[in-house]
């Protein structure tokens, strides 16, 4: 039977005033079968890969290095045969030496914040930008973000790709977007309220800073419009989100991204909460051993690589983002095909090794987040003391409190720390991402 002579005026009777929970802001896209997702990939990779060798000198070095052209590639298990690359890579090719089209064709650029020497710069051509809206507003959608809504988006504007990713996809989702951007949080409370939020962006830390400011001024968010929160930039736990989504009363969803790859919108949760659908379609994923750089199956934990399949500025040719996690392929009760990551919860530089034993600064929130007598903020301070390292956990609570933190880290975690219990307010609040950790050893270069 012909498409057209569908009774489709049957659905429109039922019509409801918002669509209906499952949503999708690209059905086709989102849904695809697998084989098919496989042989997109596939015809995208090699169009990326050709376009690296083509337009980047120093990727086509690596590639004649490694001994494999462009036109070896043919099954998607063979980009591990391409070499990898590293966020040193574009610190060293700085401002412009990775871009795969001229500078004139660019209509944006962003930089990270690089605590040392250069930034790392990174550009998109207008059609990147475009892709970059689509998906934004694709991850806001299964957030459980939908049109008409009011998105308050309370990620950093500026060189900081946060901001003005998700002010461009919440516009291009057909929602109504507030810039607010970082601090000033008493306004934004009110801004919140005034303009009836549905969704709320930001780091998980400065969310908890706004529901702190709420409750301080008597304004209770839980009965507000609020429903969603679209939380990343940052590493967080689950006792974290437990703890968000019970003082503001919404569903924190996490959102995954990276500036080097896109910004954010590479990979978010979905209303299952159950691991972050990676797009696919426009993103080759991968898991290796970090030590080794080989690849490990679906299920084994290792450092997340991604290959860029459509961008044209900045091709990224299997870019290892420090970030440790899972892949899994099966089916999800969302509807959606593509794969999801396990939730990161630590980047491989920001693991600290106390006397011996590995810990993400996550791992000692999990324990602090949810402990009575306790409030949510902290900061670990390390410092080296002869040729140990030593660990002392600042956080808020009861004057009696250090002893039943420094058991619980001891023996959750098996570390011995101190603990030190500061003044209500007086652990520094998040502005945007939150300081976790002052290392105050001494460099060792
Ligand atoms: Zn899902």
């Amino acid at each position: 039977m012909n498409a057209m002579l569908q009774p489709r005026f049957v659905t429109r009777v039922h019509q409801r005033a918002r669509p209906p929970r499952r949503w999708y802001y690209d059905r086709d896209a989102e849904t695809m079968p697998r084989e098919t997702l496989g042989r997109l990939q596939l015809r995208r990779l090699r169009a990326t890969v050709k376009s690296a060798w083509q337009n980047v000198p120093l990727m086509r070095a690596r590639m004649e290095a490694a001994g494999v052209k462009p036109g070896d590639i043919g099954a998607l298990d063979q980009v591990s045969a391409l070499p990898f690359t590293q966020k040193v890579d574009l610190r060293d090719a700085y401002p412009f030496g990775l871009f795969a089209r001229p500078r004139q064709s660019l209509v944006r650029l962003h930089a990270s914040s690089g605590t040392t020497g250069k930034p790392t710069v990174v550009g998109y051509t207008r059609h990147d930008i475009t892709l970059w809206s689509d998906l934004m507003a694709r991850s806001l959608a299964c957030a459980g973000a939908r049109p008409g809504d009011v998105i308050h988006n309370a990620y950093g504007y500026g060189l900081f790709t946060g901001g003005l990713g998700a002010h461009y996809g919440a516009e291009r989702l057909g929602a109504t977007v507030v810039p607010v951007s970082g601090g000033m949080t008493e306004r934004q409370v009110m801004l919140m309220r005034d303009f009836g939020a549905r969704v709320l962006c930001a780091t998980p830390s400065y969310a908890l800073n706004i529901a702190e400011v709420a409750e301080q001024q008597g304004v209770d968010l839980r009965a507000s419009s609020l429903e969603i929160g679209v939380f990343g930039a940052e590493p967080w736990s689950e006792a974290m989100r437990a703890e968000i989504e019970a003082r503001l009363g919404v569903k924190a969803v996490d959102i995954y991204g990276l500036s080097e790859i896109m910004g954010p919108g590479v990979a978010v949760e979905c209303e299952a909460q159950d691991g972050l659908h990676g797009w696919e379609d426009h993103f080759l994923f991968e898991i290796i051993d970090p030590e080794s750089g080989r690849p490990r199956p679906d299920g084994e934990a290792g450092e997340l690589v991604i290959t860029t399949l459509t961008k044209q500025a900045l091709p990224m040719i299997r870019y290892r983002t420090r970030d440790i996690t899972r892949l899994t392929r099966g089916r999800c009760a969302c509807g959606r095909t593509h794969l999801r990551l396990q939730r990161i919860t630590g980047r491989n530089d920001d693991m600290l090794i106390i006397r011996g034993v590995n810990v993400y600064p996550s791992q000692i929130e999990a324990v602090l987040v949810g402990l009575p007598g306790i409030a949510p903020h902290y900061q670990l301070v390390v410092e080296r003391r002869g040729n140990m390292d030593e660990l002392t956990i600042e956080v808020e609570g009861d004057a009696d409190a250090a002893p039943r933190v420094q058991h619980h880290v001891k023996s959750m975690i098996g570390i011995s720390a101190a603990v030190v219990v500061k003044k209500p307010g007086e652990v520094p609040r998040s502005q945007g991402k939150a300081v976790r950790v002052r290392d105050l050893r001494p460099k060792s270069r």
